[in-house]
């Protein structure tokens, strides 16, 4: 008879926030694969918790996720645990759950902290429909394709970034929705320092310029309104590459921005922008 694999949800700071069925799910599994067995075993001090733990993680997730997928088969129950929140976002677990579903394992997902949840509710914008984007790639094309993609998206959009990279993140999310789009900047969460900044993006980048952003933070940034325009001619394309070169993009950049803003073509606005 195969075991099976439970995601167990850890707190995003407030140790209080681990539930009783999380806290029995780790107390009865048959070993916990932990994203850093060192961060995992000061929890499972916290709860007076003696287990076996294998580590999990990006770089050897290849080939641990078949010897804990074997374990299971073989009739062993694995709960597993990152370092905070809930396993398989933006966090290793994503591959395990696929093995353990294409091996035919049950996969049982136990509701608990999450800090994209955690700060949509709190972030005062639109909840109805949002979309996460977890971690901007650090790969410029890459992410700039991401951002480009998500110029027209009405719902809501919530990103995670590290404290270092929060102003230059900030600077990309500026140029792709503009610097009057509403965010809030929801930080350190169920933490002691537990702030939640509604502001605009261009604010955002003043205040965090002069003083440098610390501890964790989730962007949750307002979707774009409802457009309720003409379809563009070719002197509006003409007009929006030449703003977008004054304010420093290159004719190239310019101009793919310009065909996604104003839904045209590219050879379009390419021909536009020459006359
Ligand atoms: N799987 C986790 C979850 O869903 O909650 C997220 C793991 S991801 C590697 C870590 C990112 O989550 C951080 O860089 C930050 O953006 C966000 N985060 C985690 N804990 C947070 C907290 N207490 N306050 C604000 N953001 C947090």
């Amino acid at each position: 008879m195969a075991g099976m694999l439970y995601l167990v949800p850890t707190p995003i700071g407030n140790l209080g926030d681990i539930s009783e069925r999380c806290r029995r799910t780790l107390e009865e599994a048959d070993f916990i694969a932990a994203e850093d067995t060192r961060v995992s075993l000061k929890l499972l001090n916290h709860l007076g918790i003696k287990k076996s733990l294998v580590s999990y993680y990006e770089h050897n997730k290849a080939f641990k996720g078949q010897a804990i997928v074997d374990r299971i088969l073989a009739g062993e129950t694995c709960a597993l645990v990152s370092d905070a929140g809930s396993p398989a976002i933006s966090d290793p677990g994503e591959d395990l759950v696929k093995q353990c579903a294409a091996a035919g394992i049950t996969v049982c997902a136990i509701p608990g902290p999450c800090a994209v949840i955690t700060a949509l509710s709190i972030s005062g914008q639109a909840t109805g429909r949002f979309c996460f984007e977890g971690f901007l790639s650090t790969s410029k094309k890459s992410r700039q394709a991401h951002l480009d993609s998500l110029v027209k998206e009405q719902r809501t959009m919530i990103f995670y970034e590290a404290p270092h990279k929060l102003v230059n993140t900030l600077q990309d999310l500026a140029a792709a929705f503009g610097e009057d789009r509403p965010i809030s900047l929801c930080r350190e969460l169920t933490k002691l320092h537990e702030e939640v900044v509604r502001t605009t993006i261009g604010e955002a980048i003043e205040r965090y310029t002069e003083n440098a952003p610390k501890g964790e933070f989730v962007l949750v940034v307002a979707g774009a309104p409802e457009e309720v325009k003409e379809a563009a001619t070719a002197e509006d394309a003409a007009a929006r590459v030449a703003q977008l070169m004054e304010e420093g993009l290159s004719r190239k950049d310019a101009i793919k921005r310009t065909a996604i803003e104003l839904d045209l073509p590219k050879n379009v606005v390419y021909d536009a922008a020459l006359k």
